[in-house]
């Protein structure tokens, strides 16, 4: 883990280099807005720290974890969202584009099983 990646665009989004339209956040973690959203609710937790992924966490990572679920379920909470799917890509196999760890939460529309 590394603070800030300069070349990183969620890096950048965290300090507001570029825009985004954000719903939450505290000391670990921020919660916005997907750019190119696939549901009428689609949103986006990261750390506020450069983490490739997933699975670049370490085992002692329990807390961040938590930030980030606990962030999606205010959201959900505070949209009156009850049916809804999170999902973190890890590797571009996996349909992984932005290599800073995120958690998306996609919600508004009916959601069929297996993802594509
Ligand atoms: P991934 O494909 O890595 O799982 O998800 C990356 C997500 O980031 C995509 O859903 C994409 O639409 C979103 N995204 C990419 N660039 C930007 C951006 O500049 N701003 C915002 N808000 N979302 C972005
Ligand atoms: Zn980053």
């Amino acid at each position: 883990m590394t603070e800030r990646d300069p070349n990183c665009l969620f890096c950048r989004i965290v300090v507001g280099e570029i825009p985004s339209d954000r719903l939450l956040e505290d000391d670990r973690v921020v919660v916005f807005r997907d750019v190119n959203p696939q549901a009428p609710t689609h949103v986006l937790a990261i750390p506020r720290a450069h983490i490739g992924s997933l699975a670049d966490l370490d085992d002692d990572d329990g807390e961040l974890l938590a930030a980030l679920f606990g962030a999606l379920r205010r959201v959900a909470e505070d949209g009156g969202i009850t049916d809804y799917r999170v999902i973190s890509n890890v590797g571009a196999g996996a349909g992984q584009s932005v290599f800073h760890l995120h958690i998306h939460l996609l919600a508004g529309r009916p959601m069929s099983w297996p993802p594509g």
